[in-house]
C-alpha cells in the first residue's frame, strides 16, 4: 500500500513513513492509492469478529509495512476493556464501541467511553502507541506541538503520557475551556505532558503553533510534530468502527446501515467515507453540523465557503465550532476522481482565503454517487433532542451528540438502519445537560473529583518566543 498526496506532487510513502508526518510537502493530504477492499465472502467472516480483530483486518490492510505481529500487538495494547470503559454503567466495554438500540432501527455508536470521554481516544490512543512503537525504531524522540480548545489536547495528551519518547506541549486559552476541560487536561502529572495556558483566545494559541511551524530550523533543531486531526492514521483507526458498527445493526450483509456524524473537521465522516469504499454496505452518510455550517453549505449547494475565525461561532457544541474542514480535501480529491491538479486549483482558491463552487464544472451532480446528506442545527435544537432523547427514551447525550441525532432523524428512511456516532458523553458538557434537563450528568467512577486535583500548568503570554523558550528549556527532558 502506497500513499499519495491529493495534490500529486509528493513522492509515494507507505504508512509508516507519513505517520509522524502532518501535510504532504506539496501542501495536499495523503490518501491510499487506492482503497483495500473487502469482498463479501471477507464481509461475512468479518461479521463475528470482535473489535481487536476488526482492527487487525482493517488496518493490516492499510499498515502493511508494519509486521502483521507487531500490529496485532499495538491493536492489542490500545483496544482494551480498561482504557474504554468511562461510559456508562450499563455499557457492555467489552465492545469497545457498544452500539446502544433507542428503539427498532436506530441507534446510538458509543465512541466515547475513553479517558477523556471523547471519540477522539478511540484514534488517539492508537496514533500514542504507533509513535512510541515507529520512535522506537527510529532511535528518535519527538516534541509535539499542539493548540487545543479542549478534545483534541487532551486526548493527545492521555494518549502521549507516559510514552518516553514523546513530549506533548499542548497550548490552550487560559479562558475558554469549561472547568472540566481544563481539570482533565491541567491534573496530569506526567513528566513528558507540558500545559501551557496562554493568556489569550484559541486562535492566539493556533497562531503560535503555525508560527513555530514555520521557523524551519527551530523544528528541525527540536523535532516539533503534531496530532493534527489530518493525520492519515487517526482517520484510519476511526475506519474501524463503522465496521463493528455495522455488524451489530444488522443481521446480514445485504442489509444497508445509514450514519449521522457530528461534524467539524470531516474527520470522523471522511472515515465512514472511506469504509464504504472499502466496501462497507452503507446507505447514507449524514453530516451533521451545528450552527457553523460550512459543510451543510457544501453538501446542499455545492458551495465550500471557509469562514474566518472571526467569523465562527461560539455554540453549544464547541468542538464542531470549526472554520474550515481540514479533511475535506480528502474526499474532494475522490470526488475528482483524484484529479491532482484539479484538487490543487480549489485550494488555492480556498489557501488564498477563497471559496470554490462545483455546480459549474458539474463535478456537484457527481456527488449522488457518494449518497451523502447534511443538516444543521441550532442551540435550541440541542436542548429539544437532549430532552427528546432522555423522556423518550431514557438516554442522556451530550450536545454534539444531539447535534448528529436531531439531523440524522431528519434524514432517516424507513426500513434502514440509522446509526448516530456518539462523539463526547454529556459529563464533559455540563452546564449544557444543566440547561437542557435540569439535572447535574453522571460522572464516571473516578472523575467525581476532578476538579480538586492539583495542576500542573505554565501561565504565559502570547508571545511565541517566550514559548519557543519554554520548548527549548523542556525538549530534553
Ligand atoms: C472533534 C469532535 C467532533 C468533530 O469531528 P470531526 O472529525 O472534526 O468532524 C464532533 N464532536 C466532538 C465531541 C468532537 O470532539
Amino acid at each position: 500500500m502506497r500513499y499519495i498526496s491529493t495534490r500529486g506532487q509528493a513522492p509515494k510513502q507507505s504508512f509508516l513513513q507519513i505517520l509522524l508526518g502532518g501535510l504532504a510537502p506539496d501542501g495536499g493530504l495523503y490518501l491510499p492509492e487506492t482503497y483495500p477492499q473487502f469482498s463479501a465472502m471477507e464481509l461475512a467472516f468479518m461479521r463475528d469478529m470482535d473489535y481487536r480483530q476488526l482492527a487487525f483486518a482493517v488496518l493490516s490492510r492499510l499498515a502493511d509495512d508494519i509486521e502483521p505481529d507487531d500490529l496485532k500487538a499495538l491493536i492489542d495494547q490500545t483496544y482494551t476493556t480498561e482504557t474504554y470503559c468511562h461510559g456508562r454503567k450499563d455499557s457492555d466495554f467489552s465492545q469497545i464501541t457498544p452500539v446502544r438500540e433507542l428503539e427498532e432501527g436506530l441507534f446510538i455508536l458509543e465512541l466515547s467511553n475513553g479517558p477523556t470521554l471523547a471519540f477522539k481516544d478511540m484514534a488517539m490512543q492508537l496514533l500514542g502507541n504507533l509513535f512510541e512503537y515507529a520512535l522506537d525504531q527510529a532511535g528518535q524522540d519527538i516534541n509535539i506541538l499542539g493548540a487545543t480548545s479542549g478534545d483534541t489536547g487532551s486526548a493527545a495528551e492521555y494518549a502521549m503520557r507516559g510514552k518516553h519518547n514523546v513530549r506533548v506541549f499542548m497550548l490552550s486559552p487560559e479562558h475558554g475551556m469549561t472547568r472540566f476541560q481544563q481539570a482533565q487536561m491541567y491534573s496530569l502529572q506526567d513528566a513528558n505532558i507540558f500545559n501551557i495556558a496562554v493568556r489569550g483566545v484559541f486562535d492566539d494559541c493556533q497562531d503560535i503553533v503555525k508560527s513555530v511551524s514555520n521557523d524551519l530550523d527551530f523544528k528541525a533543531k527540536y523535532r516539533i510534530g503534531a496530532v493534527n486531526s489530518i493525520n492519515w492514521a487517526r482517520v484510519a483507526a476511526q475506519v474501524i468502527y463503522y465496521f463493528k458498527a455495522y455488524f451489530a445493526a444488522t443481521t446480514g450483509n445485504e442489509q444497508k446501515v445509514s450514519f449521522s456524524v457530528p461534524s467539524g473537521n470531516f474527520g470522523n465522516v471522511c472515515a465512514g467515507h472511506i469504509a464504504r469504499m472499502m466496501g462497507l454496505p452503507v446507505h447514507k452518510l449524514i453530516v451533521a453540523t451545528n450552527e457553523n455550517d460550512v459543510l451543510d453549505e457544501f453538501f446542499r449547494s455545492g458551495v465550500y465557503r471557509p469562514r474566518t475565525a472571526a467569523q465562527t461561532l461560539h455554540t453549544s457544541s464547541p468542538s464542531m465550532d470549526i472554520s474550515k474542514a481540514s479533511n475535506f480535501e480528502r474526499f474532494i480529491a475522490d470526488l475528482t476522481g483524484r484529479d491532482a491538479a484539479q484538487v490543487g486549483e480549489l485550494w488555492q482558491a480556498v489557501d488564498a482565503g477563497g471559496s470554490f463552487d462545483l455546480k459549474p464544472s458539474g463535478l456537484f451532480a457527481q456527488i449522488q454517487a457518494y449518497a451523502i446528506e447534511s443538516g444543521s442545527s441550532s442551540h435550541a435544537d440541542r436542548m429539544r433532542t437532549i430532552r427528546m432523547a432522555w423522556e423518550k427514551y431514557g438516554v442522556m447525550i451530550d450536545t454534539h451528540t444531539a447535534d448528529g441525532l436531531k439531523v440524522g432523524l431528519e434524514h432517516r428512511e424507513a426500513g434502514i438502519p440509522l446509526v448516530c456516532l456518539e462523539t463526547a458523553l454529556p459529563a464533559k458538557f455540563e452546564d449544557s445537560i444543566r440547561e437542557a434537563l435540569g439535572v447535574q450528568p453522571e460522572r464516571p467512577a473516578g472523575l467525581e473529583n476532578l476538579e480538586t486535583l492539583p495542576h500542573r500548568v505554565e501561565t504565559m503570554n502570547a508571545d511565541m518566543t517566550a514559548i519557543q523558550a519554554y520548548i527549548a528549556g523542556h525538549a530534553n527532558d
